[in-house]
């Protein structure tokens, strides 16, 4: 591999170490101290913070527990920022790609600086655990690098092309204009984060819309993007109910590029609701869910394949798009894995997130752990329940769940949480069990436990996916070294921290001249 793959400026930030008592300490006095400022969130625009008619914020691990305030974004809201970010864009988009590169390697340095902060707050307001919001943190971090990285290499100089003698052609890049950005509450700072220094590094102004359930932790990143000196007027936060306010700004005449993380139906209607205006042809990018299987053969190390699949199934409370939902084993050796994985789901600590020994904290809301248990029932009814955890009381928890069904048919969609399906098959039927699941129509995340290439090869040709993981976890991708991204009803690419992140979110110009 060439020397500077990662760039000038690719340096990861630091992580945490939570089996040293000071730092755990830390981390934990960091809880409550934000736990007590009790932040608020509203419309940013032209940098001030609108924040009338606030509701309160609960968190998932205590609904009783008010962690700060939010007022949603208005119509009126909505258009000041456009006209703002309409206003401030040409001048963004004309200092270059270098100079957008500085303002992002002073956000990643900021936002390095503010980690504990971060940290305190994912847990509180999203249910992450520690750990889990110290690897957010640094891949908000590496998307701010590694964006600026792109920035000055993709829209610095333009590219030559051949041509015939005295003629000179080259090919640039610009900004699209304003982006409205629609980010998920599962990773409220580091896809939030990613898709604005995405759009900014590619010349544009940027209107962010965080996930209903997530806007202080979103706020307090629109607040560093200004402070580590973007121009305000280039980034508008625009919080609120994504069928009110994402479809405003979806809708807004003003909008010239949307990238959106979420639901699948979601990105359906956004789409619809471009592809229904008159005016300018407007790009989606959209990044959607999965239905993420992984094959085991019997050449694959148990432990190892145990290890991985707790993680990717269960870290995080299940709640990536990246997540394990089918596992299928070899019917000779099934019951030794069942037994196996029982017993590393009895070892998971779940609750209190701020807590540095959790392993899995709440799902996001109530609603998300009354889907859970809705599907939970009819898995008691329709399969076979094999093992269970039991979730405490008091926050929106649900205790990982192994279950065994006949086939990947059983699952019409996406189950969002820690709910891990198992599939026994023949290796006779190989292919056939790999085509059903091809069949779902989602292409995100797969894995594959063998010693043989040949088995990997064999899985991979059938069932599409944009990340493949083989003899490892299927989760925690890292930006520039895992793009990140499906297809199908998984999304629409570019993927996300990949060497082509940039290019939807640009237009580009061919210039040719006769000298
Ligand atoms: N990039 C994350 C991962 O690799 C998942 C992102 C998502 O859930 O949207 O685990």
């Amino acid at each position: 591999l060439p020397a500077d793959i990662y760039g000038p400026s690719r340096r990861n930030p630091l992580g945490r170490d939570y089996s040293r008592l000071i730092e755990r300490e830390a981390a934990e006095r960091s809880t409550v101290l934000i736990g007590g400022e009790r932040p608020s969130a509203g419309a940013i625009v032209g940098g001030q913070m609108i924040a009338a008619h606030q509701t309160p914020v609960t968190s998932p691990s205590d609904r009783s527990r008010v962690i700060g305030y939010v007022a949603e974004a208005s119509p009126g809201d909505i258009d000041a920022a456009v006209k703002f970010a309409r206003k401030a864009q040409p001048r963004w988009n004309a200092i270059g790609g270098a100079g957008r590169a500085l303002v992002l390697r002073a956000m990643g340095n900021a936002l390095d600086a503010h980690m504990d902060m971060f940290v305190a707050l994912l847990s509180l307001e999203a249910g992450k655990t520690l750990n889990d919001g110290v690897a957010e943190v640094r891949e908000a971090v590496d998307f701010c690098r590694y964006y600026a990285d792109l920035a000055e290499r993709q829209f610095g100089t333009p590219t030559l092309l051949p041509g015939p003698v005295g003629e000179v052609n080259q090919l640039e890049l610009a900004g699209r204009g304003v982006f409205a950005c629609i980010s998920p509450w599962n990773f409220p700072l580091a896809i939030f984060t990613g898709q604005i220094a995405a759009a900014l590094a590619a010349g544009n102004a940027v209107l962010a819309k965080p996930a209903e359930q997530t806007p202080l932790v979103a706020a307090k990143a629109v607040l560093l993007f200004h402070a580590a000196g973007l121009d305000p007027d280039l980034l508008a936060l625009l919080p609120g109910d994504g069928a009110k306010v994402g479809a405003a700004i979806v809708n807004h005449p003003g909008i010239d590029g949307v990238a959106f993380t979420g639901g699948t139906e979601t990105a359906w209607a956004i789409n619809r609701s471009l592809a229904a205006r008159n005016g300018p042809i407007v790009p989606l990018i959209a990044e959607t869910g999965g239905l993420n299987g992984m094959f085991v053969d019997t050449t694959a190390l148990r432990e190892q394949v145990v290890d991985d699949v707790i993680l990717s199934a269960f870290g995080s409370a299940g709640q990536r798009c990246s997540a394990l939902r089918l596992l299928f084993v070899p019917h000779d050796s099934a019951d030794e894995m069942i037994a196996t994985l029982k017993g590393a789901m009895d070892a998971l600590v779940i609750g209190d997130p701020a807590n540095a020994t959790t392993d899995v904290g709440p799902v996001i809301d109530a609603e998300a752990r009354e889907a859970l248990v809705a599907h939970r029932e009819r898995l008691a009814r329709d399969a076979v329940v094999l093992h269970g955890c039991t979730a405490p009381e008091g926050g929106d928890f649900f205790g990982p769940l192994l279950v065994e069904i006949p086939s990947a048919d059983f699952l019409e969609r996406e189950v969002f949480g820690p709910i891990l399906h198992i599939v026994r098959y023949d290796p006779a039927d190989l292919d056939a069990v790999a085509d059903k699941l091809a069949s779902r129509g989602y292409g995100l995340t797969l894995g594959i436990h063998s010693r043989i290439e040949g088995f990997a090869e064999r899985v991979r040709a059938r069932v599409p996916a944009g990340n493949v993981y083989v003899n490892r976890s299927i989760i925690g991708a890292v930006v520039g070294v895992q793009p990140f991204g499906g297809e199908g009803l998984s999304g629409t690419g570019p993927k996300a921290g990949g060497p082509h992140s940039l290019l939807r979110y640009a237009t580009e110009r061919a210039v040719s001249v006769n000298i």
